[in-house]
């Protein structure tokens, strides 16, 4: 699959549910509508997509949600998803977590094949952890983390950064993920969906960051890729790898090379646009996945070019309707 700009579309992530059991307060709002159960795909055409992806030239999948690790049966798809990577067709499968479910499912992830994942973690404040997820308990994250660890997984940390909630406590939370042998990628807050705050009291230019943390760090320049947006940079002092995602102020869209798929087949091929292509009725329409790879071909013949998210006061409205929750970041 090769979009009108030239780029080839070899990732895919899929959004299992939209539910979660968290409701941090930049992705959600406290009182958030959900699909009907009877709306959602089921597991079986959950993976007949993926699987057609796939054929289509798709190497590396993530699932994400919503919280995928709160649908039911989750682990039934990624068992079926695995066979890819046993075939070769897939190189990686990996998951997008709060953690919250994660110590139940660690050994049962690595048994299928996954070696990498990402988890979301915004404080190691466990007050503020409960205020920013206003659901959340840190301790059973924590215990998630252990377990992911004990069981092999390489976990990379997700920190969205958030002005004047966690600015000041983001060097920690790199030592700290460096020092257990994770990851830390920072993630600029897009302006996806309605929620309860300002999202310019919560915006925190990732510019601002590095230039803070180079007032005590050495951070150098790396090309190290996971096949995502983040740009990464060694810290000399601890080590580790600090990924930047910088959706606002600065653009990578040029090497985009994803798509993202709902939990009712809806595709949308960027993650800041509306415009969305209907998978399910060409799925429903037959048996066969030629409606469907036609389908399929059509939407990336309508990959735009990048998104424009803006955070301002006088932009008050959100650059896509949609909640970070339904595409899964
Ligand atoms: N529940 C899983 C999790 O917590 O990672 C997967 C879904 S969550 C929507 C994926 C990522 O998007 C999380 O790291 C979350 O912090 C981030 N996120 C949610 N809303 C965001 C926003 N408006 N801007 C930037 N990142 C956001």
């Amino acid at each position: 699959m090769i979009d009108p700009f030239g780029r080839r579309i070899t990732y895919l992530r899929v959004s299992v549910t939209d539910r979660c059991d968290f409701r941090c307060t930049y992705c959600m709002a406290e009182d958030m509508t959900f699909l009907p159960k009877r709306d959602l795909l089921s597991l079986e055409e959950l993976d007949r997509l993926t699987t057609v992806f796939v054929e289509k030239g798709v190497r590396k999948l993530r699932l994400t949600g919503g919280e995928p690790l709160v649908r039911k049966n989750i682990m039934h798809l990624v068992r079926q998803i695995s066979r890819h990577l046993v075939s070769g067709a897939l190189d990686e499968l990996t998951i997008t977590t709060n953690g919250s479910q994660l110590a139940k499912h660690a050994a049962e992830l690595v048994d299928c094949g996954v070696k990498r994942i990402n988890v979301s973690i915004d404080t190691l404040d466990p007050a503020k952890f409960r205020t920013i997820t206003r659901w959340g308990n840190l301790d059973q994250v924590m215990a998630g983390l252990d377990a992911a660890q004990a069981a092999g997984l390489k976990i990379k940390l997700n920190a969205v950064a958030l002005k004047g909630f966690n600015e000041h406590e983001l060097p920690e939370l790199m030592r700290w993920a460096h020092g257990r042998g994770m990851d830390l990628t920072v993630i600029e807050t897009m302006p996806m969906g309605e929620i309860d705050a300002d999202r310019t009291d919560q915006y925190l230019p990732l510019s601002k960051l590095r230039t803070d943390l180079e007032q005590q760090f050495t951070l150098t320049d790396i090309p190290f890729k996971t096949g995502g947006p983040a740009r990464y940079v060694e810290v000399a002092e601890t080590g580790g790898r600090l990924g930047f995602i910088t959706p606002m102020t600065h653009n990578f869209c040029e090497s985009c090379n994803r798509v993202r798929l709902t939990c009712t087949g809806t595709l949308y091929m960027c993650l800041g646009q509306e415009d969305a292509a209907d998978l399910r009725s060409p799925m429903r329409a037959s048996e066969g996945n030629e409606l469907l790879s036609q389908a399929i071909d059509e939407a990336i013949t309508r990959k735009p070019k990048g998104h424009d998210f803006i955070i301002d006061r006088t932009t008050r409205r959100p650059a896509v309707s949609r909640h970070m929750s339904v595409t899964g970041g």
